[in-house]
């Protein structure tokens, strides 16, 4: 009788084990299709970099990150960051999953170290950055647009442009792990 309990309560342990699993894989492949490149506001922001007369390079090779964009006339990389997959801390977009937490902290918290160390190693090189969150593509592209418009002729220090409040606006970079 108890070697019987214990067969169903093992039934029922292995029965749980297996939905979590279907879910984690139906998760990540529903994340990995949010996380795709080349959004429509991204592209409306290349356009109108693009009519301006900044040339670039798409997603290069063999700098650290793989930067979206690289302009060399301007000394300058942009990384446009998805606010889940950056962890944009404090942001709307940016929500730990219900389940298996301790998993996407983990995950979640070395891309943040991993960006965090590529951006350092660009600095370091002489490169000026922007980092543009998605939160203020969704916003307001056009907005982000001319910042960086601005930003690439005007300043050589790095920005990183967000959604605050409701508004899009830049502020100096702070490269943290954290
Ligand atoms: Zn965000």
């Amino acid at each position: 009788m108890e070697l019987e309990l214990d067969l169903r309560a093992a039934d029922k342990i292995w029965t749980q084990i297996m939905v979590d699993k279907m879910s984690a894989e139906k998760r990540s492949a529903l994340m990995s299709r949010i996380r795709g490149k080349d959004t429509l506001p991204e592209m409306a922001v290349r356009k109108r970099l693009w009519r301006e007369g900044f040339r670039y390079r798409l997603h290069p090779k063999g700098l650290a990150g793989r930067p979206d964009l690289v302009l060399p006339k301007w000394g300058a990389v942009v990384f446009v960051h998805g606010c889940f997959w950056h962890r944009h801390n404090g942001c709307s977009y940016f929500r730990l999953p219900k389940t298996r937490t301790a998993f996407w902290d983990a995950k979640l918290q070395r891309n943040r170290e991993r960006d965090a160390s590529a951006l350092k190693t660009l600095i370091d090189a002489g490169w000026r950055l922007a980092v543009v969150w998605e939160c203020a593509l969704r916003r307001d592209a056009d907005h982000v647009g001319e910042l960086l418009a601005t930003w690439l002729t005007m300043r050589d220090d790095s920005i990183e442009i967000e959604e605050a409040g409701s508004e899009v606006k830049d502020r100096p970079l702070i490269v943290s792990g954290r």
